[in-house]
């Protein structure tokens, strides 16, 4: 339901003049009146803001931990919403931190408790957070877990019920089976193969129905960077099989955290071929009445699909748990043109098959899209082109991703000169308030921006130790450091291999009060830690997204500089730049590092240390990164 903008309009003043006056007023009266802390560079910010709408612009706002950016975003964002008559997208690095803004305590939540408006906020989450219930039939053919069960008993009547007249809401979301496991939820959830324009049931899925939920939200849609770029990519060909694109004409564009997207746009622009998803297809389609030639080609594509993965398996290297390098070898070349071939050959033969009604209607429909990308990828891999390639591990299987290598262009044309304001908001944007390499990383030329530091007085609550490392490992640093005391430590690594290394060195009673992650679920660890349960929290990911305030978390130490790894993509990047340190390592380096250490100072609240462990080489580094530095370093 539409609602009145929060301020009234005159034919004597413009929009944008009104919404100055407004946020003046909310900011600087009637929060504060109301308990609010506001303060001058959350104001600066909300002004930022109200000018790039004016403008149409792109902007980078990076304000410190601390200024209040949602507050001082969710103010212009809604009132533009409501006068341009379109909602505005916040787009969230991912699915927790989407329930993080909406939930009770959140900030939209307060807004509309203390102004008491009725703000329409409506969630497009990633469409693997969403039950298929073709995937579900099929499941509950071939399977009687006791999970099915719950699934079941979550679909609400008029799924299946008859009678037209029953009311349709929302349902299928991931959140709403807490109980399902994420290996039991991903045989049933949405996958990318399916078929979602041919699907019969399409009208009863849940996907769907949020969709057209979501479509007519007012004031606010919150999607995430995945599903954002999911959006770029595929509107113009959804538009041009008569499909609606993903998300619908928004008045602005908010990125929260917006230093993650670059990674987001890489992973939404990559071809993936699984080992197993075309062995199942197979399986699903080589049935009784199916022509000889067929199914001969069928089994041949199979069998030269196992021998390609295995031949890419043996001469991939690299780290284990990273991307790896694959060598391409003259025989996984020619296995590759063979499957190109022998594709060919089986669509030809699915036009006949088609016409004897032979297989599924339905899953014939979804081999062939999936045989068409097949195809379209491994031509890719075998062509000498721009792409980028690497073996991974998804999900349990084995994974071959191909990369186009040319993300910025896209980013460009289609999203940054469409003349629709784009705000990047987060703490760590720029190296010392140059947006050169986000900017870079990205496609955009045209761009303002702002840094404003965090309002916390770091030489009060922070001090910074330096430990030149000679005569003995990180690792007894490390264990010296945690033994010395029992406060809440997160200990970070930059790489999973060097977690590994430095989990092999520890004794029992040395790991006593340690987790690591990967143990079990990352946010159950988290909610132990933040409970006191855990001392030491070891992590190779967690640069990013832990906020816990005050005694929660008074020590981190930094095991090693967090330099990119030697992995396909980022050997890419440093084969494409003309000085791979200053242009790819260092501004990696550092924008990682002052996300690291941010972990430290959540509120007014929180106080404590940071411990760098430096080899030599590394501390000759110093000069380049103490200027990110909050405070100075004690070198100890
Ligand atoms: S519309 Fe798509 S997600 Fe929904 S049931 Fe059909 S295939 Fe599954």
């Amino acid at each position: 339901m539409k609602e009145n903008l929060p301020f009234a309009l005159s034919k004597d003043r413009s929009f944008f003049e009104s919404l100055s006056d407004w946020i003046g007023d909310v900011l600087y009266d009637e929060l504060p009146e109301k308990g609010f802390e506001c303060r001058d560079e959350q104001i600066f910010m909300a002004y930022q803001i109200e000018k790039s709408l004016k403008e149409k612009s792109v902007l980078f706002a990076e304000a410190g931990v601390g200024t209040g950016k949602t507050i001082a975003y969710l103010l212009p964002a809604i009132s533009y919403a409501r006068y341009t008559g379109k909602p505005a997208l916040i787009s969230c690095a991912d699915e927790t931190l989407i329930d993080q803004l909406v939930k009770k305590e959140g900030d939209i939540q307060k807004l509309q408790d203390t102004l008491g408006w009725n703000i329409d906020v409506r969630l497009a989450k990633s469409r693997d957070q969403y039950l298929c219930l073709k995937r579900l039939e099929h499941e509950q053919k071939t399977n009687n877990e006791d999970f099915l069960l719950e699934i079941e008993d979550g679909i609400p009547d008029f799924v299946y019920g008859h009678q037209s007249l029953q009311p349709v809401h929302p349902y299928g979301e991931r959140s709403a089976f807490p109980d399902v496991n994420d290996e039991d939820w991903q045989k049933v959830n949405y996958h990318p193969i399916q078929q979602c324009a041919v699907c019969d049931i399409r009208n009863r899925c849940g996907q769907t129905i949020h969709r057209q939920n979501y479509r007519e939200a007012a004031d606010l849609i919150i999607c995430s960077h995945d599903f954002l770029m999911e959006h770029v990519w595929t509107k113009e060909s959804r538009l041009r099989e008569g499909q609606m694109p993903l998300l619908p004409e928004t008045s602005m564009i908010i990125l929260d955290e917006g230093h993650l997207l670059e990674f987001a746009a890489q992973r939404a622009l990559t071809y993936e071929v699984q080992s197993q998803t075309l062995v199942s297809l197979i399986d699903r389609v080589a049935q009784d009445g199916v022509r000889e030639k067929t199914l001969r080609l069928l089994e041949k594509l199979q069998d030269s699909h196992d021998d390609f993965f295995k031949e890419l398996l043996v001469h991939a290297y690299g780290e284990e748990g990273e991307r790896l390098h694959i060598k391409k070898t003259d025989l996984v070349l020619q296995i590759g043109r063979q499957i190109v071939n022998l594709v060919d050959q089986i669509l030809e033969e699915f036009v006949f098959e088609s016409e004897l009604y032979t297989i599924d209607e339905y899953d014939l429909r979804m081999f062939e899209e999936y045989l068409e990308q097949y195809v379209f990828s491994l031509k890719l891999f075998v062509q000498k082109s721009d792409a980028v390639d690497w073996l991974e591990e998804k999900d349990g299987l084995e994974t071959l991703v191909i990369m186009p290598r040319l993300v910025t262009d896209i980013l460009n044309e289609k999203l940054f000169t469409s003349k629709l304001p784009v705000v990047f908001s987060s703490a760590t944007l720029s190296i010392n308030k140059d947006f050169t390499y986000i900017s870079d990383a990205l496609g955009i030329d045209q761009y303002h921006s702002f840094s404003v530091p965090s309002p916390f007085d770091y030489d009060e609550v922070m001090k910074i130790f330096g430990h030149s490392i000679v005569n003995m490992t990180k690792a007894q640093k490390a264990k010296e450091l945690l033994v010395d005391s029992k406060e809440p430590t997160l200990l970070l690594f930059k790489s999973k291999h060097d977690m590994v290394n430095f989990e092999h060195t520890l004794t029992a009673e040395e790991r006593l009060g340690m987790v690591f992650e990967g143990e079990r679920e990352l946010s159950s660890i988290v909610r132990d830690f933040q409970a006191g349960l855990i001392s030491t929290l070891c992590s190779y990911h967690l640069w990013e997204g832990l906020d816990l305030p005050a005694e929660a978390l008074t020590r981190v130490i930094i095991f090693d500089l967090p330099f990119p790894p030697h992995d396909p993509l980022f050997d890419a990047k440093r084969k494409f730049s003309n000085n791979p340190f200053e242009e790819v390592e260092l501004p990696f380096m550092l924008l990682r590092l002052q996300q690291g250490m941010g972990r430290l100072i959540r509120t007014s609240a929180d106080h404590g240390s940071i411990h760098l462990l430096l080899s030599n080489e590394e501390k000759q580094l110093s000069t380049s990164f103490s200027h990110v530095l909050p405070v100075e370093i004690n070198w100890v």
